[in-house]
């Protein structure tokens, strides 16, 4: 199978690292013309130039807006006014008590996590359904499905999102238009590898051992048994944007290494 996205538009918010850069060079390598997003111009400017030098050919650009907001979703509307393809990647973790958990804490993971997507998907998805083809994808996570004790607030976030990936697809019934979630498991993203450098720090071991440590302890059900790196999200991500997925709608896709123990 070769996925061609030539002549696409594709926009992945906060792609300057992690899984989000993993999959804008994804997409860079099929010919979909790539659009880099994160909050500082200097970040963007240099993951386009990282991408544009690992892929050949690419066509990749860039707009630093933060998605977090009203405001820069307004912004990075306005300087993208249309995209065939929307992957709703930004999003923060931390690990936190329940009882630690502020206010601010809840309402700032819901806006970044949760009403990034609602506001984009807001503005692109009128503009697919017009021209009757295109792809949005939510990456949620397993933590979706089985709440984190340690962050439940994350985990609301990761389960919003499956709803809303869910009832958006509703909206694109007898169209070329698809809606579909991706739901990483541990994965060993930019973000991801400063939390286990201070867990190994904190418990004077290896990076290594720390990642082993944390999937066995805290996520037992796992059969990969060791963090995704971020080219294997990607990889089911570039798929669910590929033409070849047009029957794929609706769904919450999972690349979690078979954390969640259950069948369907
Ligand atoms: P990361 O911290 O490594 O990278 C996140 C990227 O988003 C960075 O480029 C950051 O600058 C950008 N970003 C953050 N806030 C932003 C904002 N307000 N506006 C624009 N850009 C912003 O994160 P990651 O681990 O790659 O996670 C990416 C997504 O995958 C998140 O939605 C996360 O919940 C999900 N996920 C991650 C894992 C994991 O283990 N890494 C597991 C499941 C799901």
């Amino acid at each position: 199978m070769k996925i061609d996205l030539s002549g696409k538009t594709a926009l992945v918010t906060g792609s300057t690292a992690g899984i989000g850069n993993a999959i804008a060079k994804g997409l860079a390598a099929t010919g979909a013309e790539v659009v880099v997003n994160g909050r500082g111009r200097a970040k963007v400017d240099a993951a386009v130039a990282a991408i544009a030098q690992a892929v050949s050919g690419a066509k990749v650009r860039g707009v630093a807006a933060d998605v977090s907001t009203a405001a820069g979703c307004k912004a990075l509307l306005a300087a993208l006014p249309e995209v065939d393809i929307l992957v709703n990647n930004a999003g923060i973790f931390e690990p936190k008590g329940f009882f630690e958990i502020p206010d601010e804490d809840w309402s700032r993971f819901f806006e970044v996590n949760v009403m990034s997507g609602v506001r984009l998907s807001r503005g692109y998805m009128q503009g697919m359904l017009k021209r009757n083809w295109g792809r949005i994808v939510f990456i949620s996570s397993e933590s979706g499905l089985n709440i984190p004790t340690e962050m439940i607030h994350y985990g609301m976030t990761k389960t919003a999102q499956l709803a809303i990936a869910r009832g958006l697809a509703e909206l694109t019934r007898g169209t070329a238009v698809t809606v579909n979630s991706v739901l990483p498991g541990p994965t060993m993203s930019e973000g991801v590898e400063t939390f286990v450098k201070d867990l190994a720090k904190q418990n004077g071991q290896s990076v290594e051992e720390a990642a082993a440590n944390f999937v066995k302890q805290h996520r037992p059900t796992s059969l990969l048994q060791r963090f995704a790196s971020t080219e294997e999200i990607a990889n089911l991500v570039v798929y669910a944007c590929s033409k070849q997925a047009s029957a794929t709608n609706g769904a919450a896709l999972r690349a979690e290494g078979g954390i969640v123990n259950t069948i369907a």
